[in-house]
């Protein structure tokens, strides 16, 4: 027997359609390269995407062709989300913090036909360019005053020109739910970056499930400003939630620094935002040297690497900002895992409903996970054993684009029978008896001590709860007895001074004696990832023939 319900494909086009007729007025709020803060509403991104569709048809680009994006958070990006994905073309957002190099190799990789570009990448795609072997259309995201009076783009088309010569008059077409909708690529510190084809099946129910009370609880009376860039895994997602239930977006577009944004969350009244651990460094740093605190913001997000401690009490604590820590990836669309509370917790002492809301937390629905050894079977949930982490579910990767090997891997239950097949994330995790997983490391940067795994994120947190340390990492330094040994590589706060032995006492009694770092190294900065995360193949390089003492 068939359900007999209407049947009706899970497709972007419904997340805006729905935006437009239903939060219609609901504000959009930019502010651009061009300088200005500009104000559009859902009803006026869902016309300016049909006008879009419109001109890329017009353009002769056809269904599944891709649209590269080199673009900051704003309502055109929001346009072209929607106007690509919606009309059949997959959206391809690039993320302009890479090498010029790698971008011309991820944009030729996709085959990308068109690029929309902002002001501030006109340069890096002028350079670029003669390297790019499939872009036919160049859209500089800017209106006719703010166009160059030169540049080496063949045929250099303006966005707002182009809206400008469509009438609107356009139908979202209906097709296939598992049509590609999306290409974001991994960040690839090793080798070759790989794209993540997203469907509209898999967005749309990604954008439910992270919209859940228990997720990123996303409500129409939400102000969001999402500080995650769109050209990082979707924004984590952000652009379909707020459509979905229809809340105040805000847009900083190029300005992340701390006063830009603290300025943007109070004059927006910003409710909830998302980011990664080094923004939120940047916006407390400038809160606190001026003594301000925010009227409105009430919760973030807070992933794609570590959240330390400290800041999640600076932010919890100073700041009544509630932190909901998350842990995802590329291949998940991002999102698999965000710590909140279950009822049973909220009878525990405050330090140990602190200590769940600090793991990285629980599966929302979509995302199953588990941990398994190095013979692929199933660890026990017990928050001790760490294993590799691994997760599926339907809005998790299959195969990379373009690479027909599988990456799925088979796994054995606890009772010993098949599993089915899973995604392996090169994380090392535990998960405790409530299902609250941690993760100790990536795999490639778990210390291996005399045998003994060391979590470098462990240390990381201790070291950055030091009030002289702005920034920490750990890394593995070959030891001729213990094989590895954890060096702490710390920048220290402005004006701060610290020594190596007042640091290394600062461990004493928060973890073990042997897992205490053997030396500390002082430089003036960390290297970073185009996402935000510490370089640490590059600092293991830099220190390489570091002699311990
Ligand atoms: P991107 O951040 O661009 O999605 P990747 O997909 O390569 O880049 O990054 C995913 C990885 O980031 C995860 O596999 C994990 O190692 C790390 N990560 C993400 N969130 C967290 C977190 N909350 N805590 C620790 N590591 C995290």
């Amino acid at each position: 027997l068939l359900g007999q319900m209407m049947s009706m494909p899970l497709l972007i086009s419904s997340l805006i359609q729905h935006a437009a007729r239903h939060a219609g007025d609901t504000e959009i709020v930019s502010k651009r390269c061009e300088g200005d803060l500009h104000r559009s509403t859902w009803a006026e991104v869902e016309l300016r995407s049909r006008q879009l569709a419109q001109a890329l048809a017009r353009l002769g680009l056809t269904a599944g062709e891709r649209v590269g994006t080199l673009a900051w958070n704003g309502h055109r990006h929001l346009e072209i989300y929607y106007g690509t994905s919606g009309s059949g073309l997959v959206c391809h957002t690039i993320n302009p913090r890479l090498f010029p190099e790698q971008i011309a190799w991820i944009a030729n990789d996709a085959q990308d036909q068109a690029l929309c570009l902002d002001l501030s990448f006109l340069p890096l795609v002028e350079k670029i360019a003669p390297q790019l072997k499939t872009v036919r259309h160049f859209i500089l995201m800017t209106d006719r005053a703010h166009m160059p009076a030169e540049s080496s783009l063949p045929g250099l088309l303006c966005y707002e020109d182009l809206l400008a010569a469509e009438d609107g008059h356009y139908t979202w077409p209906l097709m296939d739910e598992d049509t590609a909708s999306t290409l974001c690529y991994t960040s690839g510190t090793t080798g070759h970056p790989k794209g993540a084809v997203y469907s509209h099946r898999s967005s749309v129910l990604h954008a439910f499930g992270a919209a859940l009370p228990d997720a990123m609880a996303c409500t129409r009376r939400d102000v969001i400003l999402p500080v995650v860039p769109m050209f990082h895994v979707n924004a984590w997602g952000l652009p379909y939630s707020t459509a979905l239930v229809g809340a105040k977006v805000v847009f900083p577009g190029p300005h992340l620094d701390g006063k830009s944004l603290y300025e943007l969350f109070e004059q927006e009244q910003v409710t909830f935002s998302a980011g990664v651990p080094t923004v939120w460094l940047g916006l407390l740093n400038y809160v606190g040297s001026q003594g301000l605190k925010f009227s409105s913001f009430k919760r973030t997000v807070i992933g794609g690497s570590a959240c330390p401690p400290a800041m999640l009490a600076t932010l919890m604590d100073v700041y009544g900002v509630e932190v909901i820590h998350a842990w995802g990836m590329t291949e998940l669309s991002p999102l698999g895992t965000l710590s909140r509370l279950s009822s049973k917790h909220l009878s525990l002492p405050p330090e140990q409903q602190r200590h769940l809301l600090e793991k990285q937390g629980k599966s929302i629905y979509g995302i199953d996970m588990t941990v398994i050894d190095d013979a692929r079977r199933e660890l026990p949930w017990d928050g001790r054993s760490a294993g590799n982490l691994v997760v599926r579910g339907p809005w998790v990767i299959a195969s990379y684009f373009g690479h027909e090997e599988s990456p799925l891997i088979p796994v054995t239950g606890r009772d010993g029978r098949d599993a089915g097949l899973w995604f392996p994330t090169g994380d090392v995790a535990t998960i405790d008896e409530d299902g609250f997983m941690q993760i100790t490391d990536r795999s490639k940067d778990v210390i291996k001590s005399g045998g003994e795994w060391i979590s470098s994120i462990e240390l990381e947190n201790i070291a950055m709860a030091h009030p002289a340390v702005h920034e920490a990492a750990v890394i593995a330094v070959a030891h001729p007895k213990w094989d590895e040994r954890p060096l702490l590589v710390v920048v220290t706060k402005p004006g701060a001074t610290v020594s190596r032995d007042d640091i290394l006492k600062f461990y004493e009694g928060k973890i073990a004696k042997w897992q205490v770092p053997d030396d500390v190294a002082f430089v003036n900065e960390i290297p970073h990832t185009a996402t935000g995360k510490m370089l640490k193949l590059k600092l293991r390089e830099q220190f390489r023939d570091h002699v311990l003492p």
